[in-house]
């Protein structure tokens, strides 16, 4: 397909970190990684969506065993993971060859909301303590 730069990744005339190959599938390093570990998982045919795999197609159960072979190797099995696939624009989708994210590692987004909401909390509760306009109450 052209102008498709996954099955360009795939026939070698891009470059990209792979991880895991198959005769079905290519796996490899996401360019912009939203956590330490974040691996696309690639069906080595171009199939846009994830609406266009064929009801009983197996294609959707060997990614799943891709990436469960891959969170082995990467040692976050156990640990634990993510597994999805965006579907169309409303999904999140950007990239229009299907291909799913292993996502695993610290995430940092949802440290610094949590890191957040504690500080918020801490700075009403010091507020609360000593008066809205700073100064201390006396009971
Ligand atoms: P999605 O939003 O589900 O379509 O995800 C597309 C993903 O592809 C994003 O996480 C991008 O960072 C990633 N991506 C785009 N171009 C490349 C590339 N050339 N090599 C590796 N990952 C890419
Ligand atoms: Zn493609």
């Amino acid at each position: 397909m052209t102008d498709c730069i996954f099955c360009e990744i795939i026939e070698g005339k891009l470059p990209a970190k792979k991880i895991y190959e198959d005769d079905q599938a290519v796996a490899f390093w996401d360019a912009n990684p939203a956590s330490p570990i974040h691996i696309l998982i690639v069906p080595r045919v171009h199939i846009p969506t994830l609406n266009d795999i064929p009801d009983g197609d197996t294609l959707l159960c060997h990614m799943g065993e891709v990436a469960k072979r891959i969170a082995q190797d990467l040692g976050v099995a156990e640990s634990g993971y993510r597994f999805f696939i965006n579907v169309n624009r409303g999904g999140g989708q950007v990239v229009f060859h299907l291909h799913a994210h292993l996502i695993s590692g610290n995430d940092l987004g949802t440290f610094f909301i949590k890191a957040a909401i504690i500080g918020a909390t801490l700075w009403r509760k010091l507020l609360s303590i000593l008066g809205a306009d700073g100064t201390r109450r006396k009971n």
